[in-house]
């Protein structure tokens, strides 16, 4: 190797580049980040509804010794506890040695619901010899991207007597799956030349649900009877019943490695549970002297409202309960907290680089990405982190070797979105976007990168060290 010039020298001590995680790895690095992948898959295929992923999340807790948390219980350092919301949101938490009023909490927050196609409450008719469920969708979808792939039915029915019945179905390799039929192109002309907003409409994400006869010719709609009969057979359903019902459809698809070298992950619902997870096992492995949290919520795909999204008080509640526990003052705990709000954020695509500046996008394996603020057009409605604190998570991050980028959604007027960050923030918590970029957001299929989801999980722990 030539010397380096006085000129490269300084090039390289004064600029900056984003570096490839894989490429600055150490093999037992790139082991351990495929290692991590493979838990994370079967947190993916275990919970694809908030549901799902809330008793997931209970059930790796458990196995690491965290115990139940009811709030007004009494807490000691050191305990390990979490606490579940209404069956769809859970908080795990560990006590730690400092003291709250000087050292704060350590919160990550992260989303466990994901865009899908909810059932309606009475959603089941027959007609051309098949059987359907109108649906409304949840989160912002493409419609057209639900239609003619396999669904999963997932979901919970409270029947007339208040018994709860869970349903899943299309996941195993046995079981029927369901679809959203599309036209054939060979009528689509009309179709084709509109915009693709209006190439399938909310009132045609029907789900084909059956299609065999009911063998009575005393009855008419005997699809719809045959579907009544399975239904009250398996799961004890009469049709008023879905009045009470919560019932999603989901892709049916596993998450599977992407890739001749395996670098990506394709699955649904990476958005958030990329996150969640990471901030999950960040909780759970950590021995950290910090009292640390992650919260694992709901409803931030349709705005963070109710019971079991971040706008809830539930969460403040617990984390004032977690202050009364110790004597300490809420307030001057909240002051000194800290937050990582973790979702995910777009990754740079090339196939569809005129929505992206590609100097401030997160490029697919440079590391977890944080967005100092999120909004739309001028920052509109963005928690917008401080200098400071974007220094201090720096620093962090530095001490830890972790690689990380930061970025923007893309194009300053091509579009935007928000994330919880800025309801904590609300609590005078300082807070920053911090999560895994991710490819076709939002679609049924999303992809990511093992270097970023297991940098995001390092990310975390240096975050509570
Ligand atoms: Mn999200
Ligand atoms: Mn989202």
């Amino acid at each position: 190797m030539a010397n380096k010039s006085e000129g490269q020298k300084k090039q390289e001590a004064l600029s900056y580049q984003k570096k490839n995680y894989f490429e600055t790895a150490s093999a037992a690095e790139r082991k351990a980040m495929f290692e991590y992948a493979e838990g994370y898959k079967a947190f993916l295929d275990a919970g694809k509804t908030e549901r799902e992923a809330c008793a997931e999340a209970v059930k790796l807790a458990e196995d690491k010794g965290f115990t139940r948390y009811e709030l007004g219980d009494a807490l000691k350092k050191g305990d390990k506890k979490y606490f579940v919301n209404r069956d769809k949101s859970v908080v795990v938490f560990r006590i730690g040695e400092k003291d709250l009023e000087e050292d704060g909490i350590r919160l990550i927050a992260s989303h466990i619901d994901a865009p899908r196609i909810d059932v309606k409450q009475n959603p089941l008719y027959e007609d051309g010899n098949m059987c359907f469920l109108k649906t409304h969708y949840y989160g912002g979808i493409k419609k057209y991207q639900w239609t003619a792939i396999p669904l999963a039915l997932h979901g919970a029915v409270i029947l007339k007597d208040g018994t709860r019945v869970e349903i899943r179905v299309g996941e195993d390799a046995g079981d029927p799956v369901f679809c959203i039929n599309d036209l054939l192109p060979h009528l689509g002309r009309e179709q084709m030349s509109g915009p693709a907003s209006k190439i399938i409409d909310g009132e045609q994400l029907n789900v084909l649900v059956g299609g065999l006869p009911y063998a009575d010719d005393e009855v008419k709609e005997k699809v719809k009877l045959t579907v009544l009969s399975i239904l009250n057979e398996k799961y004890g359903m009469c049709e008023e019943d879905f009045l009470s019902a919560e019932l999603s459809a989901v892709p049916a698809f596993l998450a599977r490695d992407l890739g001749f070298d395996r670098a990506l992950i394709g699955a649904y619902g990476h958005d958030d549970r990329v996150c969640a997870y990471p901030a999950l096992t960040a909780v759970l492995d950590n021995e950290s002297v910090h009292t640390v949290m992650a919260m694992l919520v709901d409803k931030e795909e349709i705005g963070s409202e109710g019971t079991t999204g971040m706008q809830c008080k539930v969460y403040e509640d617990l984390m004032e309960e977690v202050c009364l526990a110790f004597g300490a003052n809420f307030r001057k705990v909240r002051q000194k907290s800290k937050c990582l709000s973790s979702d995910v954020t777009a990754a740079y695509d090339p196939n569809f680089a005129g929505v992206y500046e590609k100097m401030n996008s997160a490029l697919v394996s440079c590391g977890t990405c944080m967005n100092k603020f999120t909004g739309s057009g001028g920052k509109g409605a963005s928690n917008d982190a401080s200098a400071e604190f974007v220094g201090e998570i720096r620093r962090m991050f530095a001490s830890e070797n972790v690689v990380w980028q930061t970025a923007e959604l893309g194009k300053v007027d091509a579009g935007g979105g928000g994330t919880v960050a800025k309801y904590i923030a609300n609590l005078n918590i300082d807070t920053v976007d911090l999560g895994v970029p991710v490819l076709s957001m939002h679609a049924p299929y999303e992809a990511i990168s093992k270097a970023d989801l297991y940098s995001t999980y390092l990310a975390f722990l240096a975050f509570m060290k």
